[in-house]
């Protein structure tokens, strides 16, 4: 186990304070003080910065706070309205899980965000990552989190030299937060660790010459900090290639829904096979769309990035389209009237390709 005397835990929390009440990153879900968190903000934000930049996430932020302005809004909508406003930030179950939680929030618990941990980890979609960081933010709980800046940060702090990805290592690091969170200031303590993280302590080319810890910080004084954190080597995605059919009829477009299961579920699209070779794309179209296309034009390539898989989609723009849609196959919209349809996120390029 990793030692932290009192003595550094004190300085380490002191020193990260004092620079964080000069540098703090302005959002707009962050309180400024002495104006109080709103819990529901933090609960919103925290759900979109899951494997989301800020500065993507600000907009998506601004747009559903005004869309919903309190979670009882929230709890009320449709889900294909909170999907569309969603559209585009990825990760699409966030979405339906933050819908779910503010359901959840206003039946049991009278719309009011839990302030426990406990609590919170009972709401859906929420981890011990997430239910600290609301406890602690919105409500000052003493509660330790541990995200990839945090996890960069204490590694070099302590030069933790040995994998992070490793499940004790990882429990050497919360148990190394939660010694560090102090009793008052724990949401301002924990938000500093992420913005230096994201600031100063950054993966590559750590700016210790100016950061506030620099003194305090082992990694930086055996010379290791670029090495850190440690990373076991992950499996390589799998290649697969969606081919994506823009059919019209008129001046509208074919859009499908995907299966409630899997990938972007429920997320509306262009006719898309997964499938290696275009050649049997027609075969496919009218075995489940119903409908005979001629010739595919190859139109855009590109490539699209999952955790698991690297996704080739490939554009192709179907002519001389006859037959009759098979029945709840998809529906035929017009480009601009797709207000009500959330696209996955690989789809917006190629309806943006063709207005
Ligand atoms: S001194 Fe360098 S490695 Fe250590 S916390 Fe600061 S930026 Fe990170």
């Amino acid at each position: 186990m990793t030692d932290c005397p009192p003595r550094l835990e004190k300085k380490l929390v002191t020193r990260l304070l004092a620079w964080y009440d000069q540098h703090a990153r302005v959002m707009p879900w962050r309180a400024i003080r002495p104006q109080a968190p709103n819990p529901y903000h933090v609960l919103l934000s925290e759900a979109m910065l899951q494997q989301t930049q800020v500065a993507t996430v600000i907009d998506y932020f601004n747009r559903f706070t005004e869309a919903f302005p309190t979670i009882d809004d929230l709890a009320v909508a449709d889900e294909q309205q909170v999907l569309k406003l969603w559209e585009g930030l990825g990760y699409y179950r966030r979405a339906r899980n933050l819908h779910a939680c503010a359901r959840q929030i206003v039946s049991e618990h009278d719309g009011v965000v839990p302030n426990t941990v406990e609590q919170l980890l009972k709401l859906p979609g929420i981890g011990r990552y997430t239910a600290g960081a609301i406890a602690s933010i919105a409500y000052d709980v003493p509660a330790p989190i541990l995200d990839g800046n945090v996890v960069r940060v204490l590694s070099r702090w302590f030069a933790i030299t040995d994998s992070t990805d490793e499940k004790p290592v990882k429990e050497q690091l919360w148990a190394l937060a939660d010694r560090l969170v102090p009793d008052k200031r724990a949401g301002d303590f924990n938000q500093a660790m992420m913005d230096l993280g994201a600031m100063i302590c950054t993966p590559k080319s750590p700016a210790c010459l100016t950061c506030p810890m620099n003194k305090h910080c082992q990694a930086r004084e055996q010379g290791i900090e670029e090495t850190l954190p440690k990373r076991t080597p992950k499996n390589k995605p799998t290649k697969v290639t969606h081919h994506v059919v823009s059919i019209q009829r008129k001046d509208q477009f074919l859009f499908t829904q995907r299966p409630a299961d899997g990938l972007w579920s429920n997320m509306w699209q262009m006719p898309t096979f997964e499938t290696v070779s275009e050649k049997v794309l027609p075969d496919q179209i009218k075995e489940q769309l119903g409908l005979q296309v001629g010739k595919l034009k190859q139109c855009q390539s590109f490539k699209h990035q999952t955790t698991h898989r690297t996704i080739t989609f490939t554009h192709w723009q179907a002519s001389n389209v006859t037959g009759r849609l098979r029945k709840n196959a998809g529906l035929w919209r017009r480009l601009d009237q797709l207000g009500d349809l959330p696209l996955a996120k690989p789809q917006l390029k190629v309806v943006a390709s063709l207005q």
